[in-house]
């Protein structure tokens, strides 16, 4: 797993996190919930503990009640925890370092505690009287994070801890007032729409996430194959499953299928370094030219990298790199249409949904893989 939020005092803009396997990064499970229940300070910053209950995570010397042992899962990084659909306690606040940090993350975190279905934009934050720049700058400083990735974590975050709990008939516990009291409900049909009463699940979009040494993922698929493949942070993650939404016609519901467990049985073998390549049934929604761009970034081998322009070239549109480009930026099946393998023509890394540092770590990891395999 990752570490996101850097723990010392100089906190870079894009550090790269390091890929496993790198010899076990947490003490074992035993040794860790023992520490919890004593509250043993030499632990604090070497786990943090997410309590499945209350969906809350926790450093280990919080002084909360502590959880039962099958109801604790352990994680590297706050940053982790967070991805993993944990809230930061308010008793221990496991988000901040020391010092505290500036007042006004302070307040953005606390807008965000109160309404985690909430988008706070410049216009929120100019009316709240914070300086959108400051704030920005100020949150990216001291979390090694954007307050917009921060604020899309939580929302997917949420959303993501009903995935994770795959109970098949979303409409019957949101009916049932579970977790009523809370923007859960507003967060959870934000991202992944209404399901209609009686809904059939071979109707649905099936959505599934998948943990990777980079991050989270979210994977949805129907009957047809996979349709969407994207670590959860992903900058307009929540546009596009609206928009797959909609242009399938299909709600989408926690669960599983065949096509999501060949996913996560490959994307794990992909980090574990056992194989590069991908076989899985792909149900890719784009026009003609988007899915002939995507059909050429299929080719490129495990390894290489391609430029825009060879890529215009391959599809028959030589001078469309930049069309190319937006084809290659609208891609929603991460790795498995590896758009991570097309660079500028100068070899830069140039942009990618998921962030350049993990474009860069899948490219090292797929040269230095495929020499092995
Ligand atoms: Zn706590």
């Amino acid at each position: 797993m990752i570490r996101i939020l850097p723990s010392s005092a100089s906190p870079a803009a894009e550090r790269p996190p390091r890929l496993a396997p790198a010899g076990p990064r947490l003490p074992s499970g035993r040794q860790m919930y023992r520490a919890l229940l004593a509250r043993d300070p030499a632990y604090e910053g070497v786990f943090y503990v997410g309590v499945k209950t209350t969906g809350i995570f926790c450093r280990p010397t919080c002084r909360a009640r502590k959880p039962r042992a099958e109801n604790v899962e352990f994680f590297a990084s706050a940053s982790e925890a967070l991805h993993g659909g944990y809230r930061p306690c308010r008793l221990c606040r496991p988000m901040d370092r020391v010092p505290a940090p500036p007042a006004v993350v302070t307040r953005l975190l606390r807008a965000v505690d109160a309404d985690p279905s909430i988008r706070l934009g410049d216009k929120n934050l100019a009316a709240m009287g914070i300086d959108p720049s400051t704030a920005r700058r100020q949150f990216r400083a001291y979390y090694g994070l954007t307050f917009q990735a921060y604020q899309r974590a939580r929302r997917l975050g949420r959303a993501l801890h009903e995935v994770r709990a795959g109970r098949p008939v979303l409409a019957a516990q949101l009916d049932g007032g579970w977790e009523s009291t809370s923007g859960f409900r507003e967060a959870f049909l934000r991202v992944f729409g209404k399901p209609p009463r009686g809904a059939r699940t071979d109707d649905c979009l099936l959505a599934r996430r998948i943990d990777t040494p980079l991050g989270r993922m979210l994977a949805l698929a129907d009957g047809r194959g996979l349709r969407l493949l994207e670590f959860v942070d992903r900058r307009g993650l929540e546009r596009e499953i609206a928009q797959l939404r909609r242009r399938l016609g299909c709600v989408i519901v926690p669960g599983t299928n065949p096509a999501l467990d060949a996913t996560a049985a490959q994307v794990r073998a992909y980090f574990a370094g056992e194989r590069l390549a991908f076989d899985l049934p792909l149900a890719p929604v784009g026009s003609p030219f988007q899915q002939r761009v995507w059909a050429a970034l299929g080719r490129i081998a495990p390894g290489a990298t391609r430029s825009y322009a060879e890529i215009a070239a391959e599809v028959g549109r030589p001078g469309a790199a930049r069309a190319v480009g937006r084809a290659n930026g609208s891609n929603i099946l991460s790795l498995v249409i590896p758009c991570h393998r097309v660079i500028a023509a100068d070899g830069a890394l140039s942009g990618y949904g998921g962030g350049v540092w993990r474009k860069r770590r899948l490219l090292e990891h797929e040269k230095a893989v495929s020499c092995k395999l």
